[in-house]
């Protein structure tokens, strides 16, 4: 037979049978995969722990169970700062998180979920996927035997819960808040005192007064955590963390030993669960929002614009000596800056124009 009516053959055949199809992978030795996924996040935690359920359940889906992934919640299998270390040496194949977690394995992570003043969750999307982000990502990453991903995103995050009005930078002098990572470094320049607490044991910090204020996440886990019984005003905008980019970080090993297919599919979930947090925490804060104005009677309050200023001031600062702690941060520092300052000038003509427009 010529290679023609071959080829011929076969798609008359399966066209008409279909059985071509449907029987070919019965023939094919089946492997299971089975992976573990660690994060940082309480089991099923609102969110960023159903997030990661729905990362490894998408990924059974899509292979249709040849790769099978096990969610384990923090301290399940291994406490939560220690899921990148797990991730590393393949205790587990996969973890979920954040990357401002590992700064103390590089300074240069802190870039990849939240900066002060930075990007937007849908420009932290274009600068990973189409701005070069994402390589500068994996370079870094590589070193740890690790293949990064982002995987969530809880847009611009609110400023905190506060039990005295903020009217100017002096009220935040001597304030004891719990707020994480490169904020809490600007709050401690603005004279506060920042605070590193696990989402947990906020109501009671904030309640016995061992913290006088705090910032957690948005209306979404905020309503759900009950911090409007135990601070009076909910201060926006979430300067410090405009978009957090949560992340799914891969066993560089365990990855590249699956066919290219699955890679794809592990890969492309990620994308998937990315993308989709997003809209959840997006229809998920309108009405947690509403439910904590209208029935908890939370007072709404917008940092006035010269605290703001100063905030944006120190975080400048903060960030370029970020920038200068070694190479890497220089450079991951130098492609974020320079897309940030190009996405400014398009989203204040589109986006920010817009929001406007729509408001007047
Ligand atoms: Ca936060």
């Amino acid at each position: 037979m010529k290679r023609r009516d071959f080829v011929k053959g076969i798609t008359a055949g399966t066209l008409v049978a279909g059985t071509a199809i449907t029987t070919a992978p019965a023939l094919q030795a089946r492997t299971t995969h089975k992976w573990k996924m660690v994060t940082t996040w309480p089991k099923n935690f609102p969110g960023l722990g159903t997030g990661a359920n729905h990362l490894a359940s998408l990924i059974t889906e899509m292979s249709n169970g040849r790769i099978e992934v096990k969610v384990y919640g923090a301290k399940e299998l291994v406490p939560a700062f220690e899921v990148f270390d797990a991730v590393s040496r393949g205790t587990a194949e996969m973890g979920h998180g954040a990357a401002y977690y590992w700064k103390g394995k590089s300074e240069a992570a802190q870039f990849f979920a939240a900066v002060p003043f930075g990007l937007t969750a849908q420009e932290m999307n274009g600068w990973l996927y189409h701005g070069g982000g994402m390589e500068l990502w994996q370079a870094l990453y590589h070193q740890f035997n690790l293949v990064p991903a982002a995987a969530g995103n809880t847009g611009v995050q609110m400023g905190g819960w506060f039990n005295k009005e903020i009217n100017s930078i002096k009220d935040l002098h001597g304030l004891k808040m719990r707020i994480p990572g490169l904020g809490g470094e600007v709050l401690k320049r603005a004279g506060g005192t920042p605070v590193s607490l696990p989402g947990g044991e906020l109501y009671t910090s904030l309640q016995s007064g061992a913290i006088d204020a705090t910032e957690f996440v948005g209306p979404y886990n905020d309503l759900a955590f009950g911090l409007y019984k135990v601070a009076k005003f909910y201060y926006y905008p979430g300067w410090h963390e405009p978009g957090t980019t949560l992340e799914a970080i891969i066993n560089k090993k365990a990855l590249e030993a699956l066919p290219k297919d699955l890679q794809s599919i592990v890969l492309n979930a990620c994308k998937v669960v990315n993308q989709d947090m997003l809209a959840e925490y997006t229809a998920r804060n309108n009405s947690a929002l509403h439910t904590l104005v209208t029935k908890h009677h939370v007072q709404l309050r917008e940092f006035p614009d010269d605290v703001l200023l100063k905030l944006r001031k120190l975080s400048d600062e903060v960030v370029l000596e970020l920038a200068n702690k070694d190479a890497s941060s220089k450079k991951i520092y130098q492609s974020f800056a320079s897309f940030r300052d190009q996405a400014k000038a398009w989203h204040n003509i589109s986006e920010v124009s817009y929001m406007r427009a729509r408001n007047l």
